[in-house]
C-alpha cells in the first residue's frame, strides 16, 4: 500500500481510545481481487463493552459547549484535509471507484463535518406562548445519547460523516459498524480523529460480523438511534430488531430512479445528467438513475448519443489515470448484474452497447445500454447497481407519471425539459424524496437527502440532518408571579 502515511492503514478496531482485536478478516482490492488488509472479528461482548464506553463518554461529551465541540470536529476537518490523498487512495484500494471519484468523496464527507460543526450551535429550542399567566414553556433540544451508523461500502467515507457529523456536534457518541468490503477509511477516519483529541469513547469503531454486531446494536438499551445506510431488506430487519427496546431509526435504503427525458429538454444537459447520475460509481449509488424515460420523439435520437458517450468511457483499476470505471464491488454484484441483463433480454430487451464482463476479467463490467425495457421487466422493478442503462420509451406526461411513481422505492427523480409549468408539476406529483430538475446531482451537505415510502425514514444532510440526533424537552415552569 503506498500511503504516505502508512500509520493510516490500521488493522484493528477502535474502542475507547484503544485499538483492540487481532486482524482475521481480509479486505480484497475488488481491481484485483487481492488482499490489502485484515481487520478484526469483533464479538458481541466487544460490541456490548463499545456501547457501555460510549455510554460513558455521552456524560461528558454532551455538557460541552457547542463551540467547543466544534473546535475537536475543526481540528479533525483539518487533518482530514491534510491527509486527504490518503484517504482517497484507501477509498480506492477497498471499494474501486477512480481516484478522482475518491477525492470528491473526500471533500463531500468533509462537507458534512464542517456544515453540522456550525449548524449545532444553531440547534435553537423555542418559548411557546403559556396557558397561564403564572407559567411559561420552553422546548429544548437535547442529544439523544448513543448512536449506532451502519454503513455502506458504495461510500466507505461519506456514508460515516454524514451520519457521524450531526451525531457528535449535537452531543451524541457513536459506535460505527463499517461494511466488512470497506472499513479501512473507517480505521484511518478514527486514528485521525483520535490524534485531533476527540475523546476515547466518543467515536467507536466496530469491525467483525454484521448480524452478530447489529444484533448487539439493535437490542441494546444504550442506543438510541440506529442511523443505517444500505439495503431496504436490511434496512426492514434493523426495524423488526429495534423494535424491542423502541430505537429512532435513520434509514437511508434503496431506490429505483426514474430519469425522464421531454423532446423539449436540452439535450447535451440531458445527456450529462444520465451520465453522471448513472455511470458515477459504476452505477453503484442509491440515486442512481434506474429507469430512464425517453419521449418517443427523441428516443431514437438519444439513444445514439447516450451509446456514443458510453462507448469512450474508460474502464480499468481505478487507481489509474483517466479511468471513469472502475471494478463493480464483488462477484456477487457481478453475477447479479448479469442475471438482471438476461432477464430482461429474455423478455424482448435489446443490447445496444456492452451488457457483458469486460476483457479485463475480475468483476469489471462493460457499461451498457438496454432498449426497448418495459416496466414491467425486472431490471426496471429492482435497483440495479451496475453500470447498466434501462432506456424506456414514453409519449405522455400523465402515464409517464404514474409509471414512474409504480414503486415501492421512494429516493431521487429526474426531470429533463424546457417546460417550467410543467416542470413544477411533475415534480409535485412525482412521489420521491428528491426531484432533480433538469441536474443530475443532487448530493450535497446543503440539502436534505432522504426517500419516501420503502427508500427510507428520516433525512440526511441540512439543518433537518440534526433532527434525529436531538430530543425535544418540554418545560414547564410554573407558579411564576409578578
Ligand atoms: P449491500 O447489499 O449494499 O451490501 P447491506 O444492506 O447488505 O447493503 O449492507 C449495508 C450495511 O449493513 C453494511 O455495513 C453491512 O455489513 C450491514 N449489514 C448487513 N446485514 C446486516 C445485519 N443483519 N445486521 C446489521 N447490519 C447488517
Amino acid at each position: 500500500m503506498k500511503l504516505q502515511d502508512s500509520s493510516l492503514l490500521r488493522e484493528q478496531a477502535y474502542v475507547d481510545g484503544q485499538w483492540v482485536g487481532c486482524p482475521s478478516l481480509p479486505v480484497f482490492d475488488p481491481a484485483t481481487g487481492s488482499r490489502i488488509a485484515s481487520v478484526p472479528s469483533l464479538q458481541r461482548e466487544d460490541v456490548k463493552h463499545a456501547i457501555r464506553c460510549a455510554g460513558a463518554a455521552f456524560c461528558s461529551w454532551s455538557r460541552l459547549l457547542a463551540g467547543e465541540r466544534a473546535g475537536f470536529l475543526r481540528l479533525w476537518i483539518d487533518l482530514i484535509r491534510k491527509n486527504k490523498e490518503d484517504l482517497a487512495f484507501l477509498i480506492t484500494c477497498e471499494q474501486g471507484k477512480p481516484l478522482s471519484e475518491s477525492r470528491d468523496e473526500v471533500d463531500y464527507g468533509v462537507s458534512f463535518l464542517e456544515f453540522y460543526a456550525e449548524e449545532a450551535k444553531r440547534l435553537y429550542g423555542e418559548t411557546i406562548p403559556p396557558f397561564r399567566r403564572s407559567s411559561r414553556i420552553v422546548v429544548t433540544k437535547e442529544p439523544l445519547g448513543v448512536v449506532a451508523a451502519i454503513t455502506p461500502w458504495n461510500f466507505p467515507m461519506a456514508m460515516i460523516t454524514r451520519k457521524i457529523a450531526p451525531a457528535l456536534a449535537a452531543g451524541c457518541t457513536v459506535v460505527c459498524k463499517p461494511a466488512i468490503e470497506t472499513p479501512l477509511t473507517a480505521l484511518a477516519l478514527v486514528a485521525l480523529a483520535e490524534r485531533a483529541g476527540i475523546p476515547p469513547g466518543v467515536f467507536n469503531v466496530v469491525t467483525g460480523d454484521a448480524v452478530q454486531i447489529g444484533i448487539e446494536l439493535t437490542a441494546n438499551p444504550l442506543v438510541k438511534l440506529i442511523a443505517f445506510t444500505g439495503s431496504t431488506a436490511v434496512g426492514k430487519l434493523l426495524m423488526n430488531q429495534s423494535a424491542s427496546s423502541v430505537k429512532r431509526l435513520l434509514l437511508e435504503l434503496g431506490g429505483n430512479a426514474p430519469f425522464i427525458i421531454f423532446p423539449d429538454a436540452d439535450i447535451d444537459s440531458a445527456l450529462s445528467g444520465v451520465m453522471f447520475s448513472k455511470y458515477r460509481n459504476m452505477g453503484q449509488t442509491c440515486i442512481s438513475s434506474n429507469r430512464i424515460y425517453v419521449h418517443e420523439d427523441i428516443y431514437e435520437l438519444f439513444l445514439e448519443r447516450l451509446s456514443y458517450e458510453v462507448s469512450k468511457l474508460k474502464v480499468g483499476s481505478g487507481g489509474l489515470e483517466g479511468v471513469d470505471q472502475g471494478p463493480l464491488i464483488s462477484q456477487s454484484a457481478l453475477i447479479r448484474l448479469e442475471q438482471q441483463i438476461k432477464s430482461s433480454v429474455d423478455q424482448g430487451a435489446q443490447i445496444v452497447k456492452g451488457g457483458c464482463r469486460h476483457s479485463l476479467g475480475g468483476t469489471f463490467f462493460e457499461p451498457t445500454v438496454l432498449r426497448d425495457v418495459r416496466d414491467e421487466m425486472r431490471i426496471a422493478c429492482e435497483e440495479i447497481f451496475g453500470p447498466v442503462a434501462p432506456v424506456l420509451c414514453f409519449s405522455d406526461e400523465a402515464d409517464v407519471i404514474a409509471r414512474a411513481n409504480a414503486t415501492r422505492s421512494g429516493l431521487a427523480a429526474y426531470i429533463y425539459s424546457c417546460n417550467l409549468s410543467r416542470c413544477w408539476r411533475m415534480a409535485e406529483e412525482l412521489e420521491f424524496g428528491m426531484v432533480g430538475i433538469n441536474e443530475g446531482r443532487l448530493s450535497t451537505e446543503l440539502a436534505p437527502f432522504g426517500g419516501t415510502k420503502e427508500s427510507g425514514i428520516g433525512r440526511e444532510g441540512s439543518r433537518y440532518g440534526i433532527e434525529d440526533y436531538v430530543n425535544l424537552k418540554y418545560m414547564l415552569f410554573g407558579g411564576l408571579s409578578h
